[in-house]
């Protein structure tokens, strides 16, 4: 059984979202200067690294993280790599052989070669899903939609993508690296932390061979 950790790795070093606040972690208590454990705090925005964006993120009113299906967050998981576009269309997707009845869906683009290659600014130039694209995930019964950058949607068009996508309950996973995961099927867990009420979380994302 091959486990593929599809997890951005939290540090200084990851890029955050223009505007938001950086990640920061401290050892607030150290050994080696007397205390009896090493104890870590840490800050951040809920939207950096790999992470899940809830309804509340896009809608007032809407579900918070907390209330996310984890049926929908595991499960049966179809990876589609799209090497080639530097922006994903509901041509694209018509065109690409997504196997029917696939609710759970990754979209592998030139964007994971970013995190292969460790590049720590943030790139606005990234691959993203327009709105034409999230309406035909939503007609096609998809229920979950990974993508590998920090948006779903296109640098500064965040709004339509997500709200489509949003609107009609369908689980946004952003920051994922698929930079090793070859076309197909896998399982996916996908768990992000709790947070009552949230507009998103940071979430640990695995694949595991089917
Ligand atoms: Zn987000």
């Amino acid at each position: 059984m091959r486990i593929y950790d599809i997890t951005l790795t939290l540090s200084d070093e990851i890029p955050s979202w223009p505007g938001d606040p950086k990640f920061f972690m401290e050892r607030f208590d150290k050994i080696e200067a007397g205390d009896n454990t090493n104890t870590t705090r840490f800050e951040m925005s809920a939207h950096t690294g790999t992470h899940v964006d809830a309804p509340y993120h896009f809608i007032n009113h809407g579900k918070g993280v907390d209330q996310l299906s984890l049926k929908i967050l595991t499960g049966r998981v179809y990876v589609l790599h799209l090497p080639e576009v530097n922006v994903v269309t509901a041509a694209d997707l018509e065109k690409a052989d997504i196997p029917p009845r696939t609710r759970r869906l990754l979209i592998r683009t030139r964007n994971s070669e970013y995190w292969a290659k460790g590049v720590k600014e943030f790139q606005t130039d990234f691959v993203g899903l327009t709105a034409d694209a999230a309406d035909y995930l939503v007609k096609r019964g998809v229920k979950l939609i990974g993508v590998d950058y920090l948006s779903v949607a296109p640098y500064k068009q965040s709004r339509p993508t997500h709200e489509i996508l949003l609107r009609a309950n369908v689980i946004i996973v952003e920051g994922l690296n698929l930079a090793e995961v070859a076309q197909g099927r896998y399982m996916l867990y996908c768990l992000p932390l709790k947070l009552k009420g949230a507009d998103g979380a940071p979430a640990r994302a695995i694949l595991i061979g089917v």
